[in-house]
């Protein structure tokens, strides 16, 4: 599922591929990728319009309409914008496409249709709406540490709230407790752990973005390219722990995230 990191490298494609080109046919080939809007609507907003900016917070992206309207997307689970240049081929799982005057297209591929498509007038009426709370790269230390702190659950469960801190998913909350030497299990952490997370959050979530949220050319020291059932902890060789936490499978190195 994509995280903070992925889901800006999609904002970074739409900003550089996607803006500033006059929109003349919209095709909505599944509806259920629509959400609290009609086809008829989100082509009346689009015909003839043209996108002017790209924003993210947390896992969610608005593409601004030079009408004032917002596009909001969710890429969910497989959800991804493709750019095609003129006559370029579709990707398999298109759910809906944007036809541009100049023979571009962008097409919306999701294979699992969890990604959302929707409109808004405010990106920040959209998102206190869904109760979403302050995006993690943006997050002031303090804001951080008041939400987290005073909470009897696990810190994992507690990270995956988007409506604490929006955008760490699975993966990189693992890799944050990782390299924090934090026990996903952990409860009630000091202050100066938090705000060792919190800093560690900030490094984890940059470094991926410096790798283009690429695993493969993350450093050696990260938890990510070695997170599966055979990996060893790249710090002290110890045997990856794999356990469920609130549904969700977490990894960590039972040796120096001890509980
Ligand atoms: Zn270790």
């Amino acid at each position: 599922m994509p995280e903070l990191p992925e889901v800006e490298m999609a904002r970074r494609l739409l900003e550089e591929k996607a803006l500033h080109r006059r929109i003349i046919a919209i095709e909505i080939r599944d509806g259920r990728i629509l959400n609290s809007v009609s086809a008829q609507d989100l082509q009346r907003a689009l015909a003839g319009r043209q996108l002017s900016s790209a924003i993210r917070h947390g896992k969610r992206l608005f593409l601004q309409i030079d009408s004032g309207l917002w596009l909001a997307l969710h890429l969910g689970l497989t959800g991804w914008p493709v750019f095609l240049a003129e006559s370029g081929a579709e990707p398999r799982h298109t759910r809906l496409r944007i036809d541009f005057e100049d023979g571009a297209a962008l097409a919306f591929d999701d294979l699992r249709i969890f990604g959302e498509v929707g409109l808004t007038e405010s990106p920040q009426a959209f998102l206190s709406q869904r109760g979403i709370g302050p995006d993690a790269l943006q997050m002031e230390r303090e804001a951080f540490l008041a939400a987290m702190s005073g909470r009897k659950g696990k810190i994992k469960p507690a990270l995956l709230d988007q409506g604490l801190i929006a955008g760490l998913g699975n993966l990189y909350a693992d890799e944050a407790l990782f390299q924090s030497g934090i026990c996903p299990q952990a409860r009630c952490l000091k202050r100066e752990r938090l705000e060792g997370l919190f800093c560690t959050i900030q490094e984890v979530l940059r470094t991926s973005l410096a790798c283009n949220a690429d695993f493969e050319k993350l450093p050696d020291s990260y938890l990510l390219p070695h997170r599966h059932p055979d990996g060893t902890c790249p710090r002290d060789g110890a045997a990856l722990k794999k356990i469920k936490i609130a549904g969700r499978t977490s990894y960590y190195c039972p040796l120096h995230q001890k509980e």
